[in-house]
């Protein structure tokens, strides 16, 4: 698919204020800087369009932006930030689930992982829950480009193992890097595939 236009269209803290959905809408999350913005900004090949988070945790707002006039990208807050308190951290986590499970043209989600980190918890816990309420998603591994192919699909090999024991499968998974676009028309390939789904 090639990206001809993309403009942010609003931020919101509600689902209910979220554009009209009458177009595949989805959305990449992951802890604070797994590489999002970066991720966002390459695949929409805009330099700015998510800004690159200065200061982690900050960016606490659902973002929409409109792609080639037909469907919705949305930029979610980063999870699992520590320095901000437990009762702010537990509402913003209650608004990303309320998106994700309300959200009715919400068609996939991406969740983001750094290609160098073991399994976290935060993020184990996160992909569970979204398994529990049937949200579907995809596992994106970012920053490739910082480890040698060989590393890299030892991590891989190494992150699916530890998996495999709790989860049945191992969610389908993409490796990506924003440096040199690693993943780029994978993943643009799987978002084209659900928006024509959607037209059936
Ligand atoms: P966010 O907080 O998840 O939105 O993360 P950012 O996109 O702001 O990236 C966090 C840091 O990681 C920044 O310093 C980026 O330059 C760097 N970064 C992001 N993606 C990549 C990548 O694919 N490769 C490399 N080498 N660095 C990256």
């Amino acid at each position: 698919m090639k990206i001809t236009e993309a403009i942010f269209v609003q931020s919101n803290t509600e689902y209910q204020k979220c554009p009209t959905p009458d177009r595949p809408e989805y959305a990449f999350i992951g802890r604070s800087n797994v590489g999002k913005s970066s991720l966002i900004n390459s695949i929409v090949q805009k330099k700015d369009l998510a800004k690159t988070s200065q200061t982690p945790g900050k960016t606490q707002l659902i973002n929409h932006f409109l792609i080639n006039k037909s469907w919705y990208l949305v930029d979610l807050p980063g999870y699992g930030y520590a320095k901000v308190s437990k009762t702010e951290r537990e509402k913003f986590e209650q608004m990303i689930f309320d998106y994700l499970h309300y959200r009715e043209n919400l068609k996939c989600t991406f969740v983001l992982i750094d290609i160098r980190h073991d399994p976290q918890k935060v993020d184990t816990e996160f992909m569970a829950k979204l398994a529990e309420s049937n949200i579907p998603f995809y596992i994106v591994f970012t920053k490739a480009d910082k480890l040698s192919k060989t590393a890299a699909l030892k991590n891989l090999e190494s992150y699916t193992t530890k998996m495999l024991e709790t989860w049945e499968e191992m969610p389908y998974y993409f490796v990506s890097s924003s440096v040199d676009g690693i993943g780029r028309e994978e993943i643009l390939k799987a978002i084209e595939e659900l928006n024509l789904e959607s037209k059936a």
